[in-house]
């Protein structure tokens, strides 16, 4: 059976047609123990379009994340209703860009409808999300040392239950652009990430959905994972970062054998920001 999957996205997200109903479905039919929706909020795009004075650049560049929080929290209350039975659900936000507003990240975190907070870093400050970059035109490295730096930035404010797919712009430059890194370039810079998370009591999630993806591993991937664990890292959410039905559970098995052959026993999810472990 399954663990869980602990990051999936709904339609209240911008990159997600899925709705509620179906994704828990879903999950009810891989019978998965625990079972959380993490939509999208960014902090960069809190407040209205007008508060920025800004256009949008793409067609994901959606403006007042403030009402989305709201309507997140009333479909995750709903969602507990509904999913009922052998399903336990928690109630989750993926939190973009925390570092664009920490004290109103600090709150958000304290909503006492959330018990779980996935912490994202999509895109640098000035800069579109990884997604978007065009790759011929910027210099991998420069961009990755930026954003290791801001995600330390993140991992010292700390006011998050794990970090989200730490590796996530190799998707795009290893993945889809072909562009080979030096990972041993990164390496200290990322132990020193996972030192400050471990030494806060917090956590990282094995990201499943490189799997089926380009890139064609997790985020972290194995050599990442195990230096975790090396460095003594407990705490591990395993999501698969559905945008869809189909999605939901997708990776997981092959993330939590992942875990298993790292060392880790157990694994874990996260009711009013505390941690509850289940064996592998
Ligand atoms: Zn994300
Ligand atoms: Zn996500």
């Amino acid at each position: 059976m399954l663990p869980m999957d602990l990051h999936t996205h709904t339609n209240l997200s911008p990159d997600s047609d899925a709705a509620l109903g179906e994704m828990l479905r879903a999950a009810q039919e891989m019978a998965l123990p625990v079972f959380a929706v993490t939509d999208h909020i960014e902090l960069c795009r809190w407040y209205s379009q007008g508060f920025y004075g800004t256009q949008p650049r793409n067609e994901e560049d959606f403006y007042d994340y403030a009402a989305r929080w709201e309507q997140a929290m009333e479909q995750n209350r709903r969602a507990r209703m509904l999913a009922g039975g052998s399903l336990r659900f928690v109630s989750g936000i993926e939190l973009g860009e925390p570092d664009a507003d920490f004290s109103l990240a600090e709150s958000l975190y304290r909503d006492v409808r959330l018990d779980f907070t996935i912490a994202s870093l999509h895109e640098l400050q000035g800069k579109l999300d990884f997604y978007f970059l065009d790759y011929t035109r910027e210099d991998p490295e420069a961009l990755l040392d930026a954003y290791y730096d801001a995600l330390y930035a993140i991992a010292k404010w700390g006011f998050f239950d794990v970090l989200g797919h730490i590796t996530y712009p190799l998707r795009y430059i290893c993945g889809d652009a072909g562009i080979a890194i030096n990972e041993a370039r990164y390496r200290e810079r990322i132990a020193e990430i996972f030192r400050t998370v471990i030494a806060g009591g917090k956590g990282i999630e094995l990201n499943t959905s490189g799997y089926r993806q380009k890139y064609g591993k997790p985020f972290p991937d194995e050599a990442l994972l195990r230096l975790y664990k090396d460095l003594g890292g407990s705490v591990l959410t395993l999501g698969s970062d559905a945008h869809r039905p189909e999605d939901v559970g997708a990776g997981i098995a092959d993330g939590a054998a992942l875990a298993g052959a790292c060392g880790f026993d157990k694994v874990c999810f996260f009711i009013r920001h505390e941690p509850h472990f289940i064996r592998l």
